[in-house]
């Protein structure tokens, strides 16, 4: 059986960037923490945890040590809170999400009505918003055309997610001009997810079965795993080797694997070896 790798998989630069920076603190003295889990992955949440790199929901629920800022970001008045703490802060935000940041600020100080394209309660959206709403600017987050409020009335910005497919946001756009409205648009989305999700589907349609890897709570692993079962019915979305059946396998010549953003190369290695023991 021939395994093929998606061209472009795996851990993007600012999961990484996250990760060397929390291995980092994790070798000075001193408890260190991460507010929220570094990323959505519970396989490498696990092993930080065994380096003793902690996962707190609560600035307050810290007294001593280094907090770490994941590259999903935090609201201003997280930020404000954490360097008021008293704590030392390492700040992983993904410089890709700061941008996002600013724009959605940006915009807003522009006078518009701020429209964050995303997915509604994640994290990173909760950031964005919380941007533009400290500059003043009435705030709507959707998360497909339906969501488009009928009551918008010009200057419209929109901002987006990083992780938002492309096609998704011209389908946001659409409807808004559908409404006689030209919105000022910020095209947030990262080029790594893009690359993955291109690359992904290139595969996916070429090949007898599809292994997605990633956590089953990471956005961007779970629009992965959605573009293969698209292109390939035989996809499957798993969080580690261990989840893999080889009877899923029985019949195929060819099977393609990729992985979200949030999924370290060990990871995959893994999948990839196991599936060519087969
Ligand atoms: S997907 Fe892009 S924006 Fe998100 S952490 Fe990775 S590099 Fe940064």
């Amino acid at each position: 059986m021939k395994v093929i790798r998606a061209k472009h998989a795996g851990a993007c630069y600012g999961v990484q960037r996250a990760l060397d920076m929390a291995l980092e603190s994790a070798k000075r003295q001193g408890p260190v923490y991460t507010l929220g889990p570094l990323i959505h992955n519970p396989g490498v949440v696990e092993d930080l945890a065994q380096r003793g790199v902690h996962v707190v929901e609560d600035v307050s629920a810290v007294d001593e040590g280094v907090i770490i800022i994941r590259s999903h970001g935090v609201t201003p008045d997280v930020r404000a809170m954490l360097d008021a703490s008293g704590l030392e802060v390492v700040d992983a935000t993904c410089p890709h999400v700061s941008r996002a940041q600013k724009a959605a600020a940006q915009l807003a100080r522009g006078g518009c009505r701020v429209v964050v394209v995303g997915e509604q309660g994640h994290p990173e959206v909760e950031g964005l918003m919380a941007c533009a709403r400290r500059e003043g600017a009435e705030v709507d987050v959707v998360s497909s055309p339906d969501d488009v409020p009928s009551d918008l009335f010009s200057p419209i910005g929109v901002v987006v997610q990083t992780t938002q497919r492309r096609e998704n946001l011209d389908a946001v756009l659409g409807q808004i001009e559908e409404n006689g409205i030209s919105p000022q648009v910020k095209n947030t989305i990262c080029t790594a997810t893009t690359h993955r999700q291109d690359a992904a589907k290139q595969l996916a349609g070429k090949v007898d079965a599809m292994v997605v890897i990633g956590g089953r709570n990471s956005s961007n692993t779970t629009r992965l795993a959605e573009i293969c079962s698209q292109e390939c019915t035989c996809s499957y979305h798993v969080e580690s080797v261990d989840e893999l059946d080889s009877a899923w396998f029985e019949s195929c010549d060819t099977v393609g694997v990729t992985a979200g953003a949030s999924t370290p190369d060990s990871q995959i290695d893994a999948v990839v070896g196991y599936l060519e023991s087969l």
